[in-house]
């Protein structure tokens, strides 16, 4: 007898029926002589809703922390209960269990929490008693009994971590897709399902776009050394292993290319090229609570540099908050663009390999597609362009390199 976690998405829980499929395929697998923790999301849909409920009684400020967190967690309990009787009324014993009743301890960062520590007793008595245990994702409980989330997405992490806890046999995550893909299937129609992939490039590819995997999650995943599986709630065809490296896998050296919208970027422009400049611009950002993502540098000119950096677009107007009245002292000017997007590559076989960063560029170009900033690490290549231009170059980046027919 295994111990499985399997974890279902927004989608796959959409409506009564998807919510029966769910409570059907439980079954299944318990029927199957294996231990259940299901986790499961909020409806989909369900958490732009109440996000946009919080927006319009909170027109012109940013909706209090806490209160939001209250929120968003009715999300994921409504679809704990509903998957809890569906299972019930397929004849087998169910119990849900909020994030805090599940043991999830994070600290109390609202909205984006950490999860310190897990104590899974009552998950782990009621599988003893025979029961399928169904858990909410995305949410826990902080030290002091407030309630927290886990940020968006969270509900895969709410799986690994519980997985993790339990010493699960499997971890299984299902989703409105069949793995993960080559590129993001919906924006490149050719992109293949990937076999297996090391954690390393998972969390590259997560964190740079692709949302299949929250990218928190697949850290924690890498870290407690929990290998888990992205597979379809729809049919039963094979996913994507998510592991481990291996020796082959360095053989590969494009695993996928990524995309994310939504970004934005500020230059200062003329800013003094002595030391304590950046520190400056950087603490001033961060205080904001702003995550940077690019930060790009240009050689020095009479004694003055310009500094650009990207940010999402979200974050652009308390960016210019946070700097414009530093300006006098930091810079010439201030100017900020909107309506780019960031297109990655990611492989690990890219350590042994060369030319990948010049095929990307060839590839760009061939299109017509200007480059506006560049960086790379050890395993990718992430490139800014125009944002209505996107699509097009992660269909041209993935054909350069034979995405298409790779396994
Ligand atoms: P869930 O609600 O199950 O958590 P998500 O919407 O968070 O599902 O993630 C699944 C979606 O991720 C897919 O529908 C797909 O459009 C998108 N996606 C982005 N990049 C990839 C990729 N490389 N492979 C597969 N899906 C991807
Ligand atoms: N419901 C949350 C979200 O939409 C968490 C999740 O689905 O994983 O972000
Ligand atoms: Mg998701």
């Amino acid at each position: 007898m295994s111990v499985i976690v399997q974890k279902y998405g927004g989608t796959s829980v959409g409506d009564p029926s998807r919510i029966m499929n769910v409570a059907r395929r439980v079954v299944e697998t318990h029927e199957a002589g294996h231990k259940v923790v299901v986790v499961v999301s909020a409806m989909s849909g369900v958490t732009d809703g109440l996000i946009k409920l919080a927006r319009a009684v909170c027109p012109g400020i940013t909706p209090p922390e806490r209160e939001m967190d209250m929120l968003l967690a009715t999300g994921e309990q409504t679809t704990i209960a509903l998957t809890a009787m569906a299972i019930q009324n397929l004849g087998h014993n169910a119990v849900s269990f909020t994030g805090a009743q599940a043991g999830i301890v994070t600290d109390g960062v609202h909205t984006k929490a950490k999860i310190q520590e897990i104590s899974p007793r009552k998950v782990q008595q009621a599988l003893k008693d025979g029961s399928i245990v169904v858990v909410a994702g995305f949410q826990g409980e902080s030290g002091d009994g407030q309630t927290t989330t886990l940020g968006r997405g969270g509900s895969d992490l709410t799986a690994i971590a519980i997985a993790a806890a339990i010493k699960a046999d499997l971890c299984q995550i299902f989703t409105d897709v069949e793995g993960v893909y080559t590129c993001d299937p919906r924006v490149v129609k050719t992109a293949s399902k990937i076999d297996e992939i090391s954690y390393d490039e998972m969390l590259e590819m997560a964190s740079s776009g692709s949302k299949v995997m929250q990218s928190r999650s697949v850290e924690f995943a890498k870290k407690f050394g929990v290998p888990f599986e992205v597979r379809s709630s729809f049919n039963n065809n094979p996913g994507t292993l998510v592991k481990e490296e291996t020796m082959s896998m360095e053989q590969v050296v494009i695993r996928g290319v990524s995309i994310e919208r939504n970004q934005a970027k500020v230059t200062l422009r003329q800013v003094a090229d002595t030391p304590g400049i950046a520190s400056r611009v950087f603490k001033a950002i961060a205080e904001a609570g702003v995550t940077v993502d690019m930060i790009v540098q240009n050689v020095s000119l009479a004694g003055t540099t310009d500094i650009s950096f990207t940010l999402n677009k979200d974050d652009l107007p308390k960016a210019r908050t946070t700097l414009e009245p530093l300006l006098s002292t930091l810079g010439k000017e201030i100017s900020a663009q909107d309506g780019i997007a960031k297109l990655s590559v990611v492989g690990i076989g890219m350590r042994s390999h060369s030319g990948v960063a010049a095929k990307v560029f060839e590839a760009l170009s061939l299109g017509g597609i200007n480059i506006q900033m560049i960086s790379t690490s050890e395993i990718k290549i992430a490139v800014v362009v125009d944002e209505a231009r996107i699509a097009e170059a992660a269909n041209l980046v993935h054909e350069a390199f034979g995405l298409s027919a790779a396994k």
